[in-house]
């Protein structure tokens, strides 16, 4: 607080007026240095009316609203005056009036204002007078709020007897200060005794505010209430209330750190205060380095490349430079030159040559060149990068190799043009291929009819233009062409669609020779089928008491599958093919072709094993005469069904009848002659797949697990010799028996993608199962062998991951935008290596770049009968070298060949029996089934069972 007036501190006269002059009077008392103390006393307690003031001269404000006047007096007690009672007093008032001047100094008693009428109180001290002990009353008061210059205070004495000793005027404030590194000013309290006076701050020298800062500032002169702050500014730290300068070697970039940072490795400073810190001579840094980052330095060349020839690519490969220069963001570039022979000079390899994924900002130590010249000296330098290369200047750091490519097969036909058409002829021509990469000694143009792909026709031209004729009239036809030189064939060219001209009534046809012979063929083919069944019907012993429950299959005449054709430059791939049962007018006699009617009371239904499209799927024993009886699934075609929904139940059937293999699900037969429909299929004790695997999730060897995918891959090849395209093909539709060998089943018509719960309607309309199938045919429904195998790869991961669900819970519009955005599933947890690459390969974008089932079955039997080649993993949760003791590593390939009996090795794993810990249970029968048939052969491999049943005893087999 600060003093406006300090009675006892004034060294001379007081200049107070007292009024009546008889009244307040001034003491001349003096202390023990003999300093005047202002005394004023008055003690006129016997006489009446008594009315005495005693006014101070001006007190100048110096801008307080409101001022503290602090009173210290002695009041005489009116008990203790002898006669004095009746007129004495015991207190005395206080005024005051505000004034910018000295006129105050004449104004009238009724112009000022009370402040308070003041009274002895307990809080007093004892004052030694001398002769007397008084007893010495501290008072204060305050007024406000003030206006004026200024003010004048009076005392009014109404007949007590009081000694004023000292008056002390003062007003408060909060003095400067400095908080948060803000600076606040001396500040005088508010006029209000409640009120907070908000102060904004000033920052210190070399601080800047964050945020302003503000106090605020109490009635009682205290500081209150700090809000914001101010922070030393870059190249500078808080000490002690105050900003000083970062030491050498030291700086500050950010206001966010609270103190100088010793310069990263590599970097300086020269002066103090630094915001930043200098790089080392050859050394470093990018605007987006963070400041506390390293020097760095570009990186040295990369070591031990090496390259991989084949035919026209090059894998180019090497290990990362010795010293990256202190970076993590080490990049490559590929420099490619070819050496020209004749003149040994370089030229730049030029946009034909590509590279995989990319030639510069190469993350990974490798790259696919490929499109290169057959038989060409080519240099590849291979330049190591990182962020700071391009703020150096000294010398590129690569590694240089040389490379010669081999010979390769031309490169596909591009540039197919349409010359003249007829209306049974189609004149083409057509450029050499971009990269011929040899002589190209003929084409081979290979064409056929829109939608009969498996017609089609093959003619060969050592020109660049054919004349295809024999063609029908108003009919679209698909060319592909592909050239071939000493290194082979070249890849086919893009189909090319052209048409031929309308038919016209007057002109001669003799290119009709042809399709009669297609006619003929199928016919063929039809017939030897039809005949079959008959013959082969009829052929078999009925028994006489029950010749309702027996019926034979047709027998496949094994000539016919290499019934070939040849007309000429015409020729058919002469494969027994599928018949749509909808080309058949009346679908009953599809029914009637293709499946075997078999008589209600042959069946009993025992109990319902699943639930199906139309209707219960059941289970128990079917009795066909001369035959021992047999578990069977019966799937039922619910009542009250449309003409429409029975032939699409029994059109399975029809499709189903046609096939005859170990991997795809064998039909019975039918009832349709009584209520309810039913179709007849063998029983898969597993149930299917996707179920069968999650229930024993982790229970298998990675030989069973090849072994299943062994066997659907056999089943699938199967289905597209025979041309039918599954379209559906996933774990859910694959069946397991209690041998574990799969079968694929599920066969629709368009009906197939109808009942799958996991189809969804795509853009276009159709209903397609996303996450199993191939882009092109969810795009465009191109539905192909080729898509069936996209499928099949991911089936291979539905086994590997033990029925996991794929893509899990990612949406199918966020599937199909994956894929295309080259996305592909994981390796699931422990899988093989080479699995994991073969799934990879059925998920290639392009469809002609998968493999064909053909390939997959043998692939797959690779793996089987070399099981090391499978220790290989992806990604495992615990050691490889896991395999029970006991189960050895020997395939059953290896067992057959030891006990002599290999060439029942290819019957073995068609049968499923394609690991030892299966054949470890098999009986005569299964033998038997298998196609051994010989009884020495069946003794020699039971007894050899037998043995492996003992050294298998402490190896786990599950089932
Ligand atoms: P589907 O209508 O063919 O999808 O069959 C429905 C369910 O019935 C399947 O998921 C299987 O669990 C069961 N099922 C169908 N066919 C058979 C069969 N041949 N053997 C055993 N279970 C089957």
């Amino acid at each position: 607080s600060l003093n406006l007036l300090d009675s006892r501190s004034v060294m001379g006269d007081l200049g107070w007026i007292a009024y009546p002059k008889n009244g307040w009077e001034e003491i001349g008392e003096v202390d023990e240095n003999y300093a005047p103390i202002h005394t004023y006393q008055v003690c006129k307690v016997m006489e009446h009316n008594q009315n005495n003031w005693l006014q101070t001269n001006l007190i100048v404000t110096e801008g307080a609203q409101r001022v503290f006047v602090e009173l210290q007096f002695t009041l005489r007690d009116c008990n203790s005056l002898p006669g004095g009672v009746g007129t004495c007093k015991e207190t005395f008032n206080m005024y005051y009036y505000e004034s910018n001047d000295e006129e105050g100094r004449n104004i009238r008693e009724s112009h000022y204002s009370k402040v308070d009428t003041i009274a002895a109180d307990e809080s007093f001290t004892e004052l030694d007078l001398g002769d007397r002990v008084m007893k010495l009353n501290t008072e204060v008061r305050d007024l406000g709020p003030l206006t004026k210059k200024g003010f004048y205070l009076a005392f009014q004495d109404l007949g007590a007897c009081i000694a004023l000793v000292s008056v002390r005027v003062f007003y408060k404030r909060c003095p400067s200060v400095v908080k948060n590194l803000a600076q606040f000013q001396d500040t005088i309290t508010g006029s209000d005794s409640s009120q907070l006076l908000e102060v904004a701050g000033s920052c210190v020298n070399n601080s800047v505010a964050e945020d302003l800062p503000r106090m605020h500032c109490s009635a009682e002169g205290e500081w209150l209430v700090p809000i914001g702050k101010c922070v030393c500014q870059v190249g500078f730290e808080e000490l002690n209330g105050s900003c000083q300068e970062c030491r050498l070697g030291f700086f500050r970039s950010v206001l966010q750190n609270p103190t100088c940072s010793k310069c990263p490795p590599h970097s300086f400073t020269r002066v103090q205060g630094a915001t930043s810190c200098s790089c080392e001579e050859g050394y470093y840094k990018t605007d987006t380095d963070p400041p506390n980052m390293a020097c760095t330095r570009p990186p040295s060349a990369p070591r031990n490349a090496i390259s991989n020839v084949n035919e026209t690519s090059v894998f180019l490969e090497w290990a990362v430079p010795e010293e990256t220069g202190g970076r993590k963001d080490v990049r490559y570039n590929i420099r490619c030159r070819k050496i020209s022979v004749d003149s040994r000079r370089y030229e730049e390899c030029g946009s034909a040559v590509r590279f995989l994924p990319q030639r510069s900002g190469l993350r990974d130590n490798s790259v696919m060149v490929v499109d290169l010249l057959a038989h060409t000296n080519y240099t590849f330098e291979v330049e190591a990068i990182n962020g700071v290369s391009e703020l150096t200047n000294p010398g590129r750091q690569f590694v240089s190799l040389n490379v010669t490519t081999n010979q390769a097969a031309p490169s596909p036909v591009s540039v197919v043009r349409k010359g003249k058409s007829g209306k049974n002829s189609i004149s083409l021509s057509w450029q050499k291929p971009d990269r011929p990469n040899g002589i190209i000694l003929e084409y081979e143009i290979k064409y056929f009819e829109k939608d009969q792909e498996t017609s089609y026709t093959i003619i060969k031209s050592k020109e660049t233009e054919i004349l295809a004729d024999a063609l029908k009239p108003s009919s679209v036809y698909i060319f592909q062409i592909r050239a071939r030189t000493s290194a082979g064939y070249g890849g086919f060219s893009r189909r090319f669609e052209f048409e031929t001209s309308p038919y016209l009534a007057a002109s001669s046809d003799q290119s009709q020779v042809p399709i009669v012979a297609v006619g003929i063929t199928v016919a063929v083919i039809l017939l030897a089928l039809v005949t079959g069944f008959l013959l082969s019907g009829s052929g078999s012993a009925y028994n006489s008491e029950c010749v309702r429950c027996g019926y034979s299959k047709a027998k496949q005449d094994p000539d016919e599958e290499k019934m070939h054709f040849h007309n000429g430059h015409i020729k058919f791939p002469g494969v027994r093919t599928y018949i749509d049962p909808h080309t058949y007018e009346d679908p009953n006699q599809a029914v009637h072709e293709f499946t075997q009617e078999i008589d209600v009371s042959c069946i009993t239904i025992e109990r319902v094993i699943g639930a199906g499209e139309f209707g219960e799927v059941c289970s128990g024993p079917l009795r066909l005469t001369g035959k021992r009886e047999f578990p069977v699934a019966i799937k039922t075609l619910k009542a009250g069904y449309s003409e429409q929904q029975r032939r699409d139940f029994l059109g399975e059937a029809s499709i189903m009848g046609q096939f005859d293999h170990p991997n795809i699900i064998h039909l019975e037969g039918v009832v349709t002659k009584s209520k309810p429909v039913m179709i007849i299929t063998e029983f898969m004790e597993n149930g299917s797949l996707d179920t069968f695997l999650k229930k024993n999730d982790g229970q298998f060897t990675v030989i069973q697990l090849v072994g299943m995918l062994r066997g659907i891959a056999s089943g699938m090849k199967y289905l597209s010799d025979m041309g039918y395209v599954h379209r559906d093909l996933a774990a859910r539709n694959i069946l397991v028996n209690s041998n574990l060998v799969c079968k694929v089943s599920d066969f629709g018509l368009s009906r197939v993608l109808e009942d799958d719960a996991e189809a969804a309607y795509t853009t276009r309309g159709g209903k397609i199962p996303i996450r199993w199938t191939a882009p092109e045919a969810i795009a465009f429904r191109k539905f192909t062998s080729a898509s069936d195998v996209w499928s099949y790869g991911i089936v291979m991961w539905e086994v590997m991951s033990y029925g996991e669900r794929p893509y899990w819970e990612m949406s199918n519009q966020d599937v199909i935008k994956a894929v295309e955005d080259s996305y592909r599933l994981p390796g699931p947890m422990d899988c093989p290596a080479a699995l994991y690459h073969l799934m990879m390969d059925c998920w290639q974008k392009d469809r002609n770049s998968r493999p064909k089932f053909e390939e997959i079955v043998s692939l797959l039997d690779k793996l089987i009968r070399n099981p090391s080649s499978l220790k290989a993993l992806v990604n495992s949760s615990h050691r490889s070298d896991s395999e029970p003791e006991g189960s050895g590593h020997q395939s059953v390939g290896e067992w057959l060949e030891g006990i002599k009996m290999g060439r029942y090795n290819e019957l073995f794993m068609e049968t499923g029996y394609t690991s030892l810990e299966v054949v470890a249970h098999m009986t005569l029968d299964d033998l038997r089934r298998v196609g051994v048939n010989l009884a020495g052969h069946q003794k020699k491999i039971l007894n050899s069972i037998q043995e492996m049943r003992v050294s298998l005893i402490n190896a786990t087999v599950p089932i």
